[in-house]
Formats: C-alpha cells, structure tokens, sequence
C-alpha cells in the first residue's frame, strides 16, 4: 500500500479548552529537509475551525498553545510561520486531503522514524495516550510542553518541559520534569544539569535533533537538560521579555 504522506490523527476537544482542535502527521512518505530537526515526521495541532493565522490573530490559539507566553497574544516571540506550513497544512485539511487512521495505524506508519511531538501547538492540547501510542515503534521523537505546571504528569515521560527563566527551569525538574530552556547569551548553563543544545548556532550547528534525540522527555537517554540561546528575530522580543519591558513588533 503506498504511505499517505499527511494523515488525520485524532480530532476531539482541546484538553485547555475544550474547542475542537485537530492533530495531523505529515512528512510521512516524503523526507522533511528541516535542518535542525532532520528528518521526522512532523505534527500539527490546530483549531479544527479557525485557520492557524487567523486563531494567533484572536487569540484562539489558545486552544493549541495555552498560556504559552510566547504567544502573540501575551506579546511573545513564537518562531512558529503560521501563515507558512501550517495554514498550508490546515488548508489541505478543509479539502479532505487527509485521511483519517487510528492511533494504532499511527504506530505502524511511524514505525522506525523520529516524530516531531508538535511542529505547531502544545501535545499536552491532545490526550497523552494519543502520543504514546503513535511514539511505540518510533526510533525517537522530541517534544516540548509549556503546560507543565497543569497538565497529564505522564507526559514528563515524552515531553520536555519549555523554560523560560533559570527559575522555571529548575522549579519544573524539581516536579520531574526534564527542561529545554530558552536563555540569553550572558545567562549561564547550570552545571551537570544542563547542556547546550548541539543543534544551536553557539554550539556550532554539531548535529540535528534527529540524530540527538536528546528531548523525549524522562523516557530520552539523555538525563541533563539542554538550554538554547533565543535566536534570530526572537531574540531582541525575548530580550525585551525578560528585562519586563514592553514588547513591540
Ligand atoms: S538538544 Fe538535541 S533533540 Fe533537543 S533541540 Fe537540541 S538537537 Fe534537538
């Protein structure tokens, strides 16, 4: 049977606020060429209703990212293009391109590949076990929560916790979490508790998270945590962040 390259994985309510929301896996059949990801099959949790661009616009992205305060709704820095692969992935939802399967379907297909958890939106929008099905026969995946505080503990098992403070960092491995935190470039690495990431410009662009597989949460090899200097057009919005000023455009 030839592999759909884009598949429907679960379409339900969202675990933050019961809107419908959808999860779809694309970059099946066809290698994805990001290069700090590799190639995995990418993830992407969406208002089943409102394209992805206008729900930033909103708000109603919450329903996919929470509180996250990299919102723009909260005057965040999301490097997320949601008028870009997202939408084009939404948009090929509303003509039917996907076909629907089931979690266990799910495992079969990703069997052997790494998994993104969440290209665009929060896994933790979406049921725990959903994800832990579709990772079973996975060779890895990386994942990132900005819901650690509230919800499904299980999913300190896949999923990092995303810190954005020292302070954060540390509260959330203390709840068991393991972190991937955002720092500025004069914030320091915790000792043995965190390392650079090794796909990062500041640790030389080494590898790529598909050979890494550092962040998959307790259930990784790796133990410490790593940390990422904010980059690109992030990084002056994050600056402003964290020293509590106002954050423009
Ligand atoms: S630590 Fe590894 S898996 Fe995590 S973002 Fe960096 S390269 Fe990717």
């Amino acid at each position: 049977m030839t592999k759909p390259n884009g598949v429907i994985l679960w379409e339900g309510p969202s675990a933050l606020d019961g809107a419908p929301i959808v999860v779809i896996a694309t970059g099946i059949a066809a290698k994805s060429g990001n290069e700090k990801t590799g190639d995995m099959v990418q993830t992407w949790i969406m208002r089943q209703d409102v394209a992805p661009h206008h729900a930033l616009k909103t708000g109603q992205d919450a329903s996919v990212c929470g509180d996250c305060m990299h919102r723009p709704a909260n005057g965040g820095s999301c490097y997320v293009k949601v008028f870009q692969a997202p939408l084009s992935v939404w948009n090929a939802y509303q003509r039917g391109v996907y076909p629907r399967i089931l979690p266990g379907e799910a495992r079969d297909l990703f069997a052997g590949r790494m998994v993104r958890l969440g290209s665009y939106g929060d896994p933790a929008a979406a049921p725990y076990d959903l994800w832990a099905a579709i990772v079973g026969r996975a060779k890895g995946w990386t994942g990132y929560t900005h819901q650690w505080r509230t919800c499904d503990h299980r999913f300190a098992n896949l999923l990092m916790a995303s810190a954005d403070s020292e302070a954060e960092g540390v509260t959330a491995r203390a709840f068991g979490w393991r972190t991937f935190r955002i720092r500025t470039a004069d914030e320091p690495v915790a000792p043995k508790a965190e390392f650079v990431c090794p796909a990062s410009a500041e640790a030389g662009y080494r590898t790529d998270c598909a050979s890494c597989r550092a962040c998959g949460g307790t259930m990784a090899k790796a133990k410490a945590s790593p940390v990422i200097v904010a980059h690109g057009a992030t990084a002056r919005r994050f600056a402003l962040y964290r020293a509590g000023q106002p954050v423009t455009a």
